[in-house]
């Protein structure tokens, strides 16, 4: 959806101050012309801005306001290279708060839940945010932080923690765990909050079937806030996102044109107000798209369908663009193979030719030869790709509490 003249007006300001601030930006803008933007066509000359922009400007090189204004820094976790340092000032912290509160209503939780944390603090921004979200709401906070499963389960159960904040990962490996130990009866958990990492249905189903939870997909990245700028309400209607705060827009990740509602791509995002690190068009790599029309809960907010996954996890075998969603809707076909799995790409050079492995983990009932010969006459069919594959017991490929490395290419080791 265009631009309002509202979220021009502010852009318009956000350009200013940035240019008046010397940052690294006033020096990309100032380079390309840009002064200022009066209408929507002025607004998409505006260039896309990228991570490796970020990265450039280390450490503080972003940073639009006055030393004294800035209270916090944030540091997203850089795969490789240097990180991604972001500067908040005392309003930007706020209003990520005043975000994130909004994204608990949403879901539906009040004064009287109990909330359990497992997202990290420090650097990274999440386990704060969820944290500073709950506090404005007036619910209880079991700041746990990741990983020590046996003090998350006594908590869980002690404190009667009523809501999970974890990534999909972290919070299919204790759906495990108290499948295991047979404390389902014992936990009072109603609603997960889950990062907005790309899962599958496969895994949403049996999270929310072994915890006895409604699930909600939280978004954010560091370099917008954090986590909390969306959510999606109940129903699973898609993540409502707050345009008095970001606008958001979906490019093609390749040619950079703007795709109208209800087409995917990769999303946009320009910060409307932050203070302490403005951004104009961030491309975020993540893929989804604009739901067109109205939601149901009568909320105007704009929507964006469930991340599908990462346009820089996209990979190529024998020059066929593949996505690891695409081979997680494969798994999901094959009866008894869980979510969990792992690609490896090498290349055969006696053949010249790509070698894809999946490596899947199958129920102990099922007849692994058989799902092997299921999974590969699948890939066949939809990526076109023939894959060598290996089905494992369940829970022998690794669980993080991260984001789970999927892909794995061996081309040029
Ligand atoms: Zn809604």
């Amino acid at each position: 959806m265009q631009i309002n003249e509202k979220q021009l007006a502010l852009v318009d300001r956000q350009i200013q101050r940035i240019l008046a601030s010397g940052n690294y930006y006033s020096q990309v803008y100032r380079a390309a012309g840009i002064t200022g933007v009066k209408t929507p066509e002025d607004f998409l000359k505006i260039p896309f801005t990228d991570k490796a922009d970020l990265r450039n400007a280390y450490p503080l090189g972003i940073q639009a306001v006055p030393d004294e204004q800035v209270v916090r820094i944030h540091s997203s976790s850089g795969t490789t290279g240097k990180p991604v340092i972001i500067p908040y000032t005392a309003r930007d912290v706020e209003d990520w708060a005043t975000m994130f509160a909004r994204c608990y209503e949403i879901a539906g939780i009040t004064p009287k839940d109990r909330i359990q944390i497992t997202p990290g603090y420090g650097l990274w921004t999440a386990g704060i945010g969820f944290q500073a979200g709950c506090e404005k709401i007036g619910a209880m906070a079991i700041p746990m932080g990741p990983g020590n499963t046996e003090k998350q389960l006594q908590m869980m159960v002690d404190l009667k923690a009523t809501v999970l904040c974890a990534t999909s990962s972290y919070a299919l490996l204790l759906a495990e765990e108290i499948n295991k130990r047979g404390l389902r009866d014992q936990i009072h958990l109603k609603k997960g909050i889950i990062g907005s990492e790309r899962w599958s249905d496969a895994k949403r189903a049996y999270i929310a079937r072994e915890l006895g939870i409604e699930l909600f997909d939280i978004y954010g990245l560091t370099e917008i806030y954090g986590p909390g700028i969306g959510i999606n309400c109940p129903g699973e209607t898609g993540m409502h996102i707050f345009d008095d705060y970001l606008y958001t827009e979906i490019i093609d990740p390749v040619t950079g044109e703007v795709l109208p509602d209800g087409e995917e791509g990769e999303i946009v995002i320009t910060t409307l107000v932050k203070e302490g690190a403005p951004l104009i068009r961030f491309r975020t790599h993540d893929l989804s798209k604009l739901l067109p029309g109205e939601c149901h809960c009568g909320r105007s907010y704009p929507r964006l369908a469930t991340i599908r996954g990462r346009s820089d996890d996209m990979f190529k075998v024998h020059g066929v663009n593949m996505f690891p969603s695409q081979v997680e809707e494969i798994l999901g076909m094959v009866d008894g193979l869980s979510s969990e799995y792992k690609i490896d790409i090498a290349h055969d050079d006696l053949k010249n030719r790509d070698i894809m492995m999946i490596t899947a983990e199958a129920e102990g009932r099922v007849d692994f030869m058989k799902a092997a010969e299921q999974l590969k006459l699948l890939c066949k069919s939809r990526l076109n790709v023939t894959p060598n594959v290996a089905i494992v017991s369940l829970n022998t490929l690794p669980r993080s509490e991260k984001k789970t490395q999927r892909v794995f290419d061996h081309r040029g080791d």
